[in-house]
C-alpha cells in the first residue's frame, strides 16, 4: 500500500488522537527501521522507550516466537511458567517482594493507587487514601492516572476526577511536607519526569522524600514506567537516588515491543492486595511475559554499564552540537534544550525527512534510543540531527 492510501484509512477509520508524524514504518532492524518506500532511518525513540532491545532482537523474537508456539494465553485462574519466571527475576532485580501484572503503564499505576488506598484503609482507616503526586508530573490516561498526573493541561473535559490527589512542587521537600496529612496514604514520584521534559529530580529532594514517608508510614510509589528497566543505566533510576520504594510501577521497556505493565510491592506492602482485591484479564499473558523475562536475562551488569557509557557519549556529543543549548535527563533518557528559536517538534518533522527518528517532551527534543543502540549508529543519528538543526537555524535566518 502507498503512504498516501494509508493515511486516508487512518484519517477515515482512526479516532482522531494522535498528531502523526509523516512515517509509516514498515519494519526495523536492531535501531534502524524502514518505511513503507524502504528509505531507512535510524531510531533514537524505540516506540516510545519500548523496544529496549531494539527491533527484532534475536533472543528475544525467539522467546516470543516459542511461546506462541507452545501456549498463547490461559487466565489468571491458572498458573504459567513465564508469568512465575518473570515474577522472579522481576523480584531478584530490584529486591522488591511480590509483581501484579498489568498491560500497560497507566493499569500499573492504577494497581499502585489501589494498593497505597488499601494499605491506608487496612491501617489508619478509609479516611487515609490521599495521594500526593508532583507538578508537572505524567502517570497515564485513565481518569484516576490523570488525576494523579500534575498537569493542568491534562485536566480539561475529562472531569469530575476521583478525589484525594494532592500535587506538590517538584524538588522543594518544605512544598511537599506541607501537602502531607493524616490522610496521605501514599506519595509517588517519577525520580526522571519523562512526558514533563526530562527532567531527574533533585538526589537531596528524593532522599528527603523517601525520609519523610518512613517517618510516616506513608508508602513511596517509584513511577519507573519510562525510567526504569535499565533506560538510567541502572535497572530502576530510583537506584541513582538510593531510596527504597514501598512500590514500583514499569511498563514501556520492560515488554521489549509487547504490552505489559507490573506493579512491584515491597515489605510493606507485598500482602496488601488479597484475592479478588484487583484482577486483569489479559495481565501476565504467557507470550508478553516470556518477551519481558528475555529482556531482563539481557540486562545485566555490564549491559546497564554500556547503558551509562552510551548516555555519556550521547551527552558529550550532544553538547558539542551547535544550536544545542543543554541536556537533561540521565542515562539514555535524554532531552535536548535548543537555542536560537528553534522548536522541538520542528526539529522532530525535519529530521524525521532525513531518516532520524526522534521524540519530543514539553520544549524539548526527547531521545530513548533502544539500550542496544551501537556506537556507530548513535554517530550516524547525530549527524543527522546536526544537519537539522543547522539547516532549520539557516532557513530562520534568511526569510524568503
Ligand atoms: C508512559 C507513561 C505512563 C503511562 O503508560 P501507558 O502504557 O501509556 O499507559 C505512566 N507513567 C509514566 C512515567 C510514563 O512515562
Amino acid at each position: 500500500m502507498y503512504f498516501s492510501e494509508i493515511k486516508k484509512l487512518d484519517q477515515q477509520y482512526v479516532a482522531n488522537t494522535y498528531a502523526r508524524f509523516d512515517l509509516d514504518v514498515a519494519s526495523g532492524a536492531d535501531a534502524r527501521a524502514s518505511d513503507v518506500s524502504g528509505k531507512q532511518y535510524i531510531d533514537f525513540s524505540s516506540g516510545i522507550g519500548v523496544n529496549s532491545l531494539g527491533f527484532g532482537n534475536p533472543k528475544w523474537v525467539d522467546a516470543v516466537k516459542k511461546q506462541i508456539d507452545t501456549l498463547a494465553h490461559i487466565s489468571n485462574l491458572f498458573y504459567t511458567t513465564p508469568q512465575m519466571e518473570l515474577a522472579k527475576l522481576l523480584c531478584e532485580k530490584t529486591g522488591m517482594k511480590r509483581v501484579f501484572f498489568s498491560n500497560s503503564g497507566a493499569e500499573a499505576n492504577e494497581g499502585a493507587i489501589k494498593t497505597a488506598r488499601k494499605y491506608g484503609a487496612d491501617k489508619y482507616g478509609p479516611e487515609r487514601c490521599e495521594i500526593v503526586t508532583l507538578q508537572n508530573s505524567f502517570h497515564g490516561r485513565t481518569i484516576a492516572t490523570l488525576a494523579a498526573t500534575g498537569q493542568d493541561a491534562f485536566h480539561k473535559n475529562f472531569g469530575p476526577f476521583p478525589a484525594g490527589f494532592v500535587y506538590a512542587k517538584a524538588d522543594d521537600i518544605g512544598d511537599l511536607e506541607s501537602k502531607i496529612s493524616g490522610k496521605t496514604c501514599a506519595v509517588m514520584i517519577e525520580p526522571v519526569q519523562g512526558e514533563g521534559g526530562v527532567i531527574a529530580l533533585e538526589k537531596d529532594f528524593v532522599g528527603a522524600v523517601a525520609k519523610l514517608c518512613a517517618e510516616k508510614d506513608i508508602l513511596l510509589i517509584v513511577d519507573e514506567i519510562q525510567s526504569g528497566v535499565g533506560r538510567t543505566g541502572k535497572f530502576l533510576s530510583c537506584e541513582h537516588y538510593g531510596i527504597k520504594p514501598d512500590i514500583v510501577t514499569l511498563a514501556k521497556g520492560l515488554g521489549g515491543g509487547l504490552p505489559i505493565g507490573a506493579v512491584l510491592f515491597g515489605d510493606k506492602t507485598k500482602d496488601t492486595l488479597g484475592f479478588g482485591d484487583h484482577g486483569s484479564t489479559f495481565g501476565g499473558n504467557p507470550i508478553v511475559c516470556a518477551g519481558a523475562a528475555e529482556v531482563l536475562r539481557s540486562l545485566d551488569g555490564k549491559f546497564l554499564d554500556d547503558v551509562t557509557e552510551k548516555g555519556e557519549y550521547f551527552a558529550n556529543k550532544l553538547c558539542a552540537i551547535e544550536h544545542v543549548s543543554g541536556i537533561s535527563g540521565k542515562g539514555m533518557m535524554i532531552g535536548i534544550e535548543l537555542l536560537d528559536g528553534i522548536a522541538a517538534l520542528d526539529a522532530v518533522k525535519a529530521a524525521i525527512k532525513k531518516g532520524l527518528i526522534l521524540l519530543t517532551a514539553k520544549t524539548k527534543i526527547r531521545l530513548l534510543p533502544p539500550l542496544t543502540i551501537s556506537y556507530d549508529e548513535i554517530d550516524r543519528g547525530l549527524d543527522i540531527l546536526r544537519d537539522v538543526l543547522c539547516e532549520l537555524y539557516d532557513t530562520k535566518e534568511q526569510p524568503q
